[in-house]
C-alpha cells in the first residue's frame, strides 16, 4: 500500500490564504482531492482522519451528499481548465447548471448569474461571452471561467490546485490578483496548492511545506520566508531567482540534489535525509515529529532542541 499522504494537519481560516507547497510528487494534489473526497476510489482510500468543514467531518459522508457540499460550499478550480470544462456546452450553460443543480434557480436567473460571475472575474462584454464555448476563450481566461463556476455557489472554501501553472508570467499574475480580490470580496478561506514559492510568498499567509507525503515545515509566510528552519524549506528558497544575485556573473541558482523517494517502499527516519546537507545517523532512527519551535512555526527535523529528549 502506498501512504501517499500520511498525518497531515492543515486549517484553512476564513479570509485566509494557505499555500501547500512542494515538489511534484510530494502529495499536494492528493492531498487537495482528498479534501474534496475526489481521489479515486477503489484503489485510493482515506484509512484514518478527519476532513473538518464548518464543524462537521466529511469522511462519513455518502457521495450525494458529498456532491451537494462540492461546487455548493467548497469550490475548486485545477491546473487545466480545458480538462474541466466541457467543450460542447457553452460556458454560461455550465456556470448556470451548476448554479441550477445547487440553488434551484430559473434557467433564466441561472443565466444572469452566469453573466454576473463572469463580470465578477473581469471577463469582458459578459452577457455575449456567456454564449462563447471554452475554445472561444484564451488559456487565461479560461481560468476565468473556471473560477466563477468556482465562486458561482459563493463557497466558504476554495481549493486551488496549480491554478497557474498552465500560463504565462503575466497572466498569471492577474490570476493570483483575481483570486486574492474575491477571498477578500466573499470572506471564503483559499487553499492554494503550488511548488512555486514566488507564488507563495505573493498569496499566502499561511504555508505548508509537503515533502514526501508529509508536512515538513508550517508558518506563517513572513517567518517561512525570514527564517526557514528545515532544510527542504531552505533549498526550496535558496532556488528561487532573485534580481539582485542575477547582477553577478558567477550567479547560480542552487538546486536541491538528488529526487524525492518512492513511497512504495519510503525511507526509515527522516525521509529527506539522503538529500540533506545536515543529515546525521540520529536521522534516520526515528521520524521527526512536527513540533512547534516557535509560535505559530512547526517544523520536522531533529537540528532543533525541541526534538530532543
Ligand atoms: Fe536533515 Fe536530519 Fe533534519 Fe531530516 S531530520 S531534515 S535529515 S537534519
Amino acid at each position: 500500500m502506498v501512504r501517499a499522504v500520511d498525518g497531515v494537519d492543515i486549517t484553512a481560516n476564513r479570509a485566509e490564504t494557505v499555500c501547500v507547497v512542494g515538489e511534484s510528487g510530494c502529495g499536494k494534489t492528493v492531498t487537495a482531492k482528498t479534501v474534496l473526497k475526489l481521489i479515486d476510489m477503489p484503489p485510493g482510500r482515506i484509512v484514518a482522519g478527519e476532513i473538518r468543514f464548518e464543524g462537521r467531518d466529511l469522511v462519513p459522508l455518502p457521495p450525494a451528499e458529498m456532491r451537494k457540499i462540492r461546487a455548493k460550499q467548497i469550490g475548486f478550480v485545477f491546473q487545466e481548465p480545458m480538462t474541466s470544462l466541457n467543450p460542447v456546452y457553452t460556458v454560461g450553460q455550465q456556470i448556470a447548471e451548476t448554479v441550477r443543480q445547487h440553488e434551484g434557480l430559473s434557467r433564466r436567473a441561472a443565466l444572469d448569474r452566469a453573466a454576473e460571475m463572469l463580470r465578477l472575474v473581469n471577463i469582458p462584454n459578459p452577457q455575449r461571452r456567456v454564449q462563447d464555448y471554452p475554445h472561444q476563450f484564451s488559456g487565461g481566461m479560461r481560468q476565468r471561467v473556471m473560477i466563477a463556476m468556482a465562486l458561482s455557489c459563493n463557497p466558504k472554501l476554495l481549493i486551488a490546485d496549480e491554478p497557474t501553472t498552465a500560463l504565462d508570467v503575466t497572466i498569471q499574475a492577474q490570476i493570483l490578483d483575481l483570486l486574492d480580490e474575491m477571498k477578500q470580496r466573499l470572506g471564503m478561506a483559499v487553499l492554494l496548492i503550488t511548488h512555486a514559492m514566488g507564488v507563495v510568498a505573493e498569496v499566502a499567509q499561511r504555508v505548508v511545506v509537503m515533502y514526501a507525503g508529509k508536512v515538513v515545515e508550517e508558518a506563517t509566510v513572513e517567518a517561512l520566508f525570514a527564517t526557514p528552519r528545515h532544510p527542504y524549506t531552505q533549498g526550496l528558497i535558496r532556488s528561487i531567482p532573485r534580481i539582485d544575485r542575477a547582477a553577478s556573473v558567477h550567479a547560480r541558482l542552487e538546486a536541491i540534489p538528488g529526487t524525492v523517494p518512492s513511497l512504495l517502499n519510503p525511507p526509515v527516519g527522516c525521509r529527506f535525509a539522503a538529500r540533506c546537507r545536515h543529515a546525521m545517523p540520529d536521522c534516520v532512527a526515528a521520524e521527526p515529529p512536527l513540533r512547534e519551535v516557535a509560535p505559530g512555526h512547526k517544523v520536522a527535523c531533529i537540528l532543533y532542541p525541541e526534538h530532543r529528549p
